[in-house]
């Protein structure tokens, strides 16, 4: 039998080990959900791939998860009889961090416990949390399929190295062992440990055993007796009645599925029948995740078949412009069998797609238009971290358009403030006598924006404009040509008609004093003939001498500059 091999961790996992041991010591009961949720995504692989390939089962088709305690050695192990690892897989899972946004990851790191602890939980790298209680990890493992000499044994202490060795290993799966630090008694405690289990886990779909404690009336003490009892209810959570869930429970059935440690904002859990049948259990985040922006991100929702786990981030369950949503769709009607690509044709799809669309709608609406301030404070808050992502669906789904154009949030001149919070029928409400249109200017910032000069007649009339300065919006106003039958226009157009708000008498006096100003024009139109199409005299400022402004049709400025940015 050769003898184990030493091997160096990735640097980034020695950061991260460091970082993990050092900075979540406030929150280490996070150990337990973590290498629970692995033991539960390892039996989901194994229910996955035993579609295909029944013979993986070995004939044990009784998934469960076991955690047994040793106060003596002073060791928690925590078993499934899940897919398990092969050597590759235990080198190549617990000793480097595959996903991609490392370096982001890294680079966001700000040392604030809090925040940190956040980062980890949507990062997933969950494993490493082993360190925080245990000075040394086992971790023993055989691949579902392969030979029972092909055990693997793979040891750390998490001090930048680990080993693996070949080992047999009659039960397929995984056993994980930590050996606990001094001082971190606490865990070996069956009552504490069985409530953490509850606090965090009481959603995982498959059983939990923990040996029975009895009580031994000779040393007076209880002890564990040699019998399994279930620890958690063990049925997959959005399968119950809505009635029968607390908050608490959704909560966390919400931390497993978005790895996120805070609670969802809101969430919308629904049977439908009908074209489609299928659940839905959908949660909006209370924060941006920090990849939100990366492209290489998957967005989506969990996918299960009839209760059986299919795939992690299924895209095609929600448009581009909801990748904030986190959550579960479980179909009646899709075959086991079903891959990335068949999802992409299915017309079940099609149909789960537009009805989680109009759920999330429904639900971000209920939230904007409620009664309670405190409802509505949190579609403020959902529109700070998201609105520049829903945005984009005014250009991705023309279906829903009418629908998100009321859900939008501007900042504007109405409240002086960087603050979006102003929508389309807000501003209609404000509308002078005799405006039918929607003014807008666009900028980089909310202060170049609100210092623009194309604003100085609209301030002096008291109309009011929205201060446009996401990225995005250029874009979306190309698809945003009227709201509720008002066109809306850029106060940065040329010959800007203000229609009946201009009184006559001013016209008449506007028009003497371009005549008196015609040769000045002529001279700057020689001067400025390569730079400028045309040289008017306008009445729009009232402080500023002169201001550029672009043609009906033509790029406006900042979509040039954009797009110059952008290399075009
Ligand atoms: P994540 O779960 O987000 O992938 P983790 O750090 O929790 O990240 O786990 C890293 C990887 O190690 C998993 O993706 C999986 O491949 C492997 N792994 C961890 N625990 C188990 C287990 N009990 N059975 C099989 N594979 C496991
Ligand atoms: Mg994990």
């Amino acid at each position: 039998v050769a003898s184990p091999e030493t091997m160096s961790f990735q640097a980034e996992v020695k950061q991260l080990l460091q970082l993990m041991i050092h900075s979540l010591y406030s929150n280490k009961e996070i150990f337990v959900r973590e290498l629970v949720s692995n033991a539960s995504d390892a039996t989901d692989k194994l229910r996955f791939e035993a579609i295909a390939d029944p013979i993986l089962l070995e004939g044990d088709g009784e998934l469960a998860i076991k955690i047994a305690l040793d106060p003596v050695a002073r060791t928690i192990s925590i078993t499934d009889n899940g897919i398990g690892m092969s050597r590759d897989e235990a080198i190549q899972h617990l000793g480097t961090i595959a996903k991609s946004g490392t370096k982001e990851f890294f680079q966001k790191l700000s040392g604030d416990q809090q925040k940190d602890a956040t980062l980890i939980g949507q990062f997933g790298v969950g494993f490493y949390s082993a360190f925080i209680v245990a000075d040394k990890v086992t971790v023993e493992s055989r691949r579902a399929g392969l030979p029972v000499t092909e055990g693997v044994r793979w040891e750390s202490a998490g001090d930048g190295e680990f080993s693996v060795e070949a080992i047999e290993r009659p039960e397929r799966g995984t056993t994980i062992t930590l050996h606990l630090r001094e001082g971190e008694d606490e865990f070996l405690s069956a009552w504490r440990l069985k409530s953490i289990i509850r606090k965090y886990s009481d959603h995982i779909s498959l059983p939990i055993r923990m040996l029975k404690e009895e009580w031994d009336s000779e040393k007076n003490e209880m002890r564990q007796s040699d019998e399994w009892e279930s620890v958690n209810q063990a049925s997959a959570l959005w399968t119950r009645p809505k009635s029968e869930i607390t908050d608490e429970q959704y909560a966390s059935f919400y931390q497993h599925v978005s790895h996120d440690n805070d609670k969802p904002l809101a969430w919308t859990h629904n049977r439908v029948e009908g074209r489609s049948e299928y659940t839905q259990l959908l949660y909006i985040p209370a924060r941006a995740p920090f990849d939100l922006w990366d492209r290489n991100r998957r967005g989506g929702l969990k996918l299960y078949v009839k209760r059986v786990f299919i795939m992690d981030d299924a895209e095609q369950l929600l448009p581009t412009y909801m990748r904030f949503v986190r959550g579960v769709v479980d179909s009646a009607d899709l075959p086991l069998n079903v891959s990335r690509e068949l999802l992409q044709e299915s017309r079940d799809v099609r149909a789960i797609r537009e009805g989680c669309t109009k759920r999330v709608l429904s639900m971000l609406e209920a939230m904007a238009d409620s009664e309670d301030a405190a409802e509505r404070e949190k579609y403020a808050t959902f529109w700070r971290e998201f609105g520049q992502v829903l945005k984009e669906g005014m250009g991705e789904d023309h279906a829903n358009q009418e629908r998100i154009g009321k859900l939008l949030r501007f900042a504007s001149t109405h409240g002086e403030s960087a603050d979006q919070t102003v929508s389309l029928a807000d501003y209609i409400g404000r509308m002078k006598e005799g405006q039918d249109k929607i003014y807008y200017v666009t900028a980089d910032s909310w202060q170049a924006a609100s210092a623009s000069p194309h604003l100085e007649v609209f301030r002096k009339k008291g109309i009011e404009v929205l201060l446009l300065t996401d990225r995005v919006d250029e874009w979306m106003l190309s698809f945003l040509n009227e709201f509720d039958g008002k066109a809306l226009v850029s106060v940065a157009r040329g010959d800007l008609d203000l229609g009946q708000m201009e009184d006559e008498a001013v016209k008449a006096e506007h028009e003497k004093t371009a005549e008196q100003f015609k040769p000045l024009v002529e001279k700057a139109t020689e001067v400025l003939k390569d730079k400028a199409k045309e040289v008017r005299i306008t009445f729009r400022l009232t402080e500023s001498p002169s201001c550029v402004v672009s043609d009906e049709g033509d790029m406006s400025g900042y979509l040039q500059r954009m797009l110059k940015q952008a290399g075009q």
